[in-house]
């Protein structure tokens, strides 16, 4: 089935991309674990180097397991080509090795995952390729960052750890009156909640570690273009630099997408819950999450986003402390970073995800010391607000070292 065929979304991720009859009729796309492919003479070999004819050469460059998750990702997405990574950030570093170069310039969300942020800040800038970050929520502080030689806006919408929400349409529209591309990281809501080519993005990428594999035991990512000169400047970075993806990695991947829609939909009504809960808790300061109607980002569900989503982020009164006392008396969600997975995982950016950053770059990024975050996953809710409740009660602390 190809992704043009105006399915639904459950359809599409669980029949997209794929024809069992490519494979013997296998219904689960085989896993080809082989490093290399042989050819039945010189003459083939020589085609296959020269793109003369197609046919596999080398799992590094090619392979069917990788380009059946690789085509899925790309129909669900709405994009043309796919290229999957070893992790998110060899998806994240392929983006800033293509398209930048001494001189260049980057304007990016300041609230960014942790290593996508220091990496330009102490890698890049070795190479003289120099980054301004900005909250893109705020569109004039966007407008304000661009330069002449800005190459790249790369956006995260909603926001990590802070969960502020970008206009997609607005900040394609800076981007390319620039000259830049925009480049949307969307691995909190994954292309069953939002697609950011309808709102005019170049390059989508995603950690697959997260929602698009769904069960903790994977790191994977991928780049999605809907551009034959983009794809082929990512896939020769991306190749030669060497962050592909596994096969058997690439297989479970595959596995966990046919479910994506089911997991987000029973993730995110749970999210909805929780955070009404939290909201109405006398120990929480303050929410985070796009699905509250008071959040400046709610109105862009039902346009730009199709849900709010199962990420929140919320403090506590009494600050780091209390936070991480609430932290250490959960006993069905999981102390843990990540994300996106069937079960909840709870942690604090301050000490762990963005520890990376200075104390003062946090502060700008609204990374307050008390701030919570909160992957909601898909157990019962009313589990997940009794294990919220008792551990805002200042329950006994659940030390796992003791
Ligand atoms: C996890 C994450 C990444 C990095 O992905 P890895 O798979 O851990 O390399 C990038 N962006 C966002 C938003 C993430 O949550």
């Amino acid at each position: 089935m190809s992704g043009n065929d105006n399915h639904g979304r459950h359809t599409e991720a669980i029949h997209g991309g794929l024809d069992p009859f490519r494979f013997e009729g296998a219904v689960s796309v085989p896993i080809f674990q082989s490093s290399t492919f042989a050819f039945k003479n010189t003459e083939q070999g020589a085609n296959r180097f020269a793109g003369k004819e197609g046919g596999y050469i080398y799992t590094r460059l090619a392979n069917p397991t990788v380009d059946a998750l690789q085509e899925s990702v790309a129909a669900m997405e709405g994009g043309t080509h796919a290229l999957a990574t070893a992790s998110g950030m060899a998806a994240v570093s392929a983006v800033y090795f293509a398209f930048t170069e001494p001189g260049a310039h980057v304007v990016a969300s300041s609230a960014m995952y942790g290593p996508s942020r220091v990496i330009l800040e102490k890698e890049f800038s070795r190479f003289k390729v120099d980054a301004t970050f900005v909250n893109t929520a705020d569109l004039d502080a966007l407008q304000a960052a661009m330069r002449p030689e800005t190459k790249l806006v790369y956006v995260e919408t909603p926001t990590n750890p802070t969960i502020e929400v970008t206009d997609l349409t607005r900040a394609a529209e800076i981007a390319h009156a620039g000259d830049a591309l925009l480049v949307v990281d969307n691995t909190f809501l994954s292309p069953y909640l939002q697609r950011p080519f309808r709102h005019g993005a170049d390059i989508v990428l995603h950690s697959m570690t997260k929602f698009l594999n769904g069960h903790a035991d994977v790191v994977a990512g991928i780049l999605v273009t809907k551009d034959d000169d983009l794809h082929a400047r990512l896939g020769y970075v991306l190749k030669n630099l060497g962050g592909t993806i596994d096969p058997h990695q690439a297989w479970l991947v595959h596995r966990g997408l046919r479910t994506l829609p089911m997991r987000m939909e029973r993730a995110q009504s749970n999210a909805i819950l929780v955070a009404k809960f939290l909201q109405s808790h006398e120990a929480v300061e303050w929410v985070n999450y796009p699905g509250l109607p008071e959040h400046p980002g709610h109105a862009l569900i039902g346009s730009q986003m199709a849900g709010p989503g199962s990420l929140l982020s919320f403090g506590v009164k009494g600050g780091l402390e209390a936070g991480a006392r609430v932290l250490n008396s959960v006993r069905v969600m999981i102390l843990a970073v990540s994300l996106g997975g069937v079960e909840s995982l709870i942690q604090h950016p301050a000490s762990m995800t963005h520890a990376g950053m200075t104390p003062e770059a946090r502060e700008a990024a609204g990374i307050s010391d008390g701030l919570i975050r909160l992957s909601v996953g898909c157990e019962n809710p009313e589990d997940l607000i009794a294990d919220l409740e008792q551990a805002l009660a200042w329950g006994p602390v659940n030390d796992r070292t003791a």
